[in-house]
C-alpha cells in the first residue's frame, strides 16, 4: 500500500514539473519570436511588429505617437 502512495505522489510530481517546463519552454519561444517594446507616452508592453515606431520610439497606438509628437 505505501508503494502505491509513493508511485501516486511519484507521478503526481512528474506531471507538476512536466507541465512547469512546458509554460518555461513556452515563454522563452514567444520572447525569441517578438522583441518586446515599450511605449512611450503609456510605458504598454507590446511586440515590436504591433507596435508603431516612428524616430527610434515606439507607440502602441497612432493616437500615442501624435500625443508624444504634440508635447515636443
Ligand atoms: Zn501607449
Amino acid at each position: 500500500m505505501r508503494i502505491l502512495i509513493l508511485l501516486a505522489i511519484g507521478l503526481l510530481l512528474y506531471i507538476i514539473f512536466r507541465n512547469l517546463y512546458r509554460q518555461i519552454k513556452n515563454e522563452r519561444q514567444i520572447e525569441q519570436a517578438s522583441k518586446m517594446v515599450r511605449c512611450e507616452l503609456c510605458g504598454l508592453h507590446l511586440s515590436e511588429e504591433e507596435a508603431i515606431q516612428k524616430n527610434h520610439h515606439y507607440f502602441c497606438t497612432i493616437e500615442h505617437l501624435e500625443s508624444y509628437l504634440q508635447q515636443k
